[in-house]
């Protein structure tokens, strides 16, 4: 195993031991103790409830990975192409293709044909795995790339029927007729190879896609594993999964990281309020990744009492901003993260009581903060705010075929800029506050939107609030609010934009008005897609 040894300087480093990049192909980290628990489930299927074990899941996935060289002639530097819902077939078509040699690159399952293709076409995917039910989307996909990309399909049921022209995903997963030792690996085999190719989210611009290593994911999971407390998690713990595996957080933290330490996926296709409460309450859920609307679901929704579900004992959120009241009220742990650095580059402590805190390094991570006007590029002490920029075993090679974005994502040194503005206190503790794309500029003055959103969430009627810059003809831009009124609550613009004047600085107002609506649209990682709603809500 390589070290990964942190080099002093002017910028924070981790209160936590370096960790071990492990240096192995990341199926056989994966699998590294799976002995230990081989009986045990590995994932389960809310809706269906069928299952596989770890000794299945691990014999399943090897299977795949002799099939897709020998049948498909599938080997390094192929990629694969993953386009599924969570279910537990999810973890071993991406560790068997690893298995393989092959890089995978995992694509949002509600995509349209047009999206797929644009995927398939820029990551050269040879090979597409589906679901039953996406099955007519993929292969408009495939005729759009006029490529000839087979596609094998999970059957999520005996009843499902394979539909004309695709490959039974289940015979390609068969132990039946394996010939394990055709299996071969790459001579040339380095934990930097790619290893997945996951896309950000797009809600800055254009999803971009983010060369991941097996050494970078490796690390990301030894380093959340670091910063979490020995007996916070056991063996057979049970994770509800239900952050799509294709987001980079539901990819790392939960999935990879879990099955490594040996807990059971409960898997639901989508965020649906009674699958959810089931994995609680008949899975018996005990730990919970989640993402800000989720956490909000929970806490308003009257069917969730502690009693339903006795066994949870962790609840963390990442992946976008969280009011710090929400935090105070149930959330042991907050994170943070970016699809650039395999995602986790904060995370708070055991007893963390800064509940507006996202947390401190994990092993082997630096930081520093770096003035948003460019000045100090050396980086400012405790208190000062700048762009958050990063560096680990865990940050990305690079974009896949974008050098101008390349150019722009790092600063010399190794430095990944997050365009996120951050600052540390005295403890090291970091505060994400904004985004430096989404900053709203009001005379000159620089006006966050989450803040203003966080503001918003305090008053008792408000149930959610987004906030974005349109133009205003003296001040260059103004604020404007999307207000959610919780059920039966009734407000006027003017009494939400008078509570905010008096809690703000003067240019920070809603001057760009209130406009009530029933919903505020997020992507499935909880992130408000200003762009869409500045192009929607700004006239
Ligand atoms: P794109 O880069 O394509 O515009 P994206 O940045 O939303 O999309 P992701 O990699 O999924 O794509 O998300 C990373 C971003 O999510 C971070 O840069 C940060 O802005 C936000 N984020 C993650 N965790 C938190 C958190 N705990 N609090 C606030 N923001 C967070
Ligand atoms: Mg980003």
């Amino acid at each position: 195993c390589l070290l990964y040894s942190p080099v002093e300087g002017y910028y924070k480093t981790s209160p936590y031991e370096p960790v071990k990049v492990p240096n192995v192909p990341l199926h056989e980290y994966v699998w590294r103790d799976f002995k230990k628990w081989e009986n045990k489930t590995a994932a389960v299927c809310v809706i269906t409830d069928r299952q596989y074990t770890f000794a299945q899941m691990r014999d399943a996935s090897a299977a795949l990975a002799v099939r897709l060289q020998t049948k498909f002639k599938l080997a390094k530097p192929d990629v694969l192409a993953i386009c599924l819902p969570n279910m537990p077939e999810y973890p071993i078509a991406a560790l068997g293709a690893i298995e393989a040699g092959l890089a995978v690159t995992t694509i949002n399952p509600v995509y349209t044909a047009e999206e797929i293709a644009r995927q398939l076409n820029f990551s050269e995917a040879k090979f597409l795995v589906g679901s039953v039910g996406g099955f007519n989307t993929l292969r408009e996909a495939c005729q759009l790339t006029k490529k000839q990309i087979p596609i094998a399909v999970v059957r999520s049921t005996a009843q499902e029927s394979l539909p004309a022209g695709a490959i039974d995903f289940m015979d390609l997963i068969s132990t039946e007729n394996v010939r394990y030792d055709e299996l071969s690996v790459p001579k040339d085999a380095s934990g930097t190879d790619m290893v997945f190719l996951p896309f950000s989210s797009g809600t800055t611009g254009l999803p971009k896609g983010v060369v991941l290593s097996h050494n970078n994911i490796g690390s990301n999971c030894e380093q959340v594993a670091g910063a979490l407390p020995i007996d916070s998690l056991v063996f057979q713990d049970t994770l509800p999964a239900v952050l799509p595996f294709f987001h980079i957080y539901g990819l790392t933290v939960v999935m990879l990281s879990k099955l490594s330490l040996g807990c059971r996926l409960a898997t639901m296709p989508a965020f649906k309020p009674d699958d959810f409460i089931k994995s609680l309450d008949h899975y018996q859920g005990s730990i919970l990744n989640l993402v800000p609307p989720i956490a909000l679901f929970m806490l308003n929704n009257p069917k969730l009492t502690p009693e339903l579900c006795p066994s949870l004992r962790v609840v963390m959120t990442g992946a976008a901003p969280i009011g710090q009241q929400d935090v105070e009220r149930f959330l042991q742990k907050q994170g943070y993260g970016m699809t650039e650095a395999s995602p986790v580059v904060l995370m708070t402590a055991e007893g963390n009581t800064r509940y507006a805190s996202c947390g401190v390094l994990p092993g082997s991570t630096e930081a520093k903060i770096v003035p948003l006007d460019g000045g100090d590029s050396k980086g400012v002490g405790a208190g000062s705010t700048g762009e958050f920029c990063v560096r680990g075993p865990q940050v990305m090679s690079g974009y896949l075929n974008n050098e101008e974005a390349n150019e722009l994502t790092f600063y010399p040194g190794g430095w990944l800029r997050t365009g996120d503005v951050a600052y540390f206190d005295e403890d090291g503790l970091f505060y994400i506050t904004d985004r430096m794309k989404e900053l709203i500029k009001v005379k000159g003055f620089q006006v966050p939107p989450a803040e203003l959103e966080a503001v918003l969430r305090d008053h008792p009627k408000v149930l959610e609030a987004a906030v974005f810059g349109i133009p205003h003809e003296l001040n260059g831009e103004a604020p404007r609010a999307l207000v959610v009124l919780r059920q039966n609550e009734k407000a006027t613009a003017e009494e939400i934009a008078n509570y905010v004047a008096e809690r703000v600085a003067h240019y920070k107002k809603l001057e760009g008005g209130v406009i009530f609506v029933d919903e505020v649209p997020k992507n499935p990682t909880g992130k408000i897609m200003r762009k869409d709603l500045k192009a929607k809500y700004s006239d």
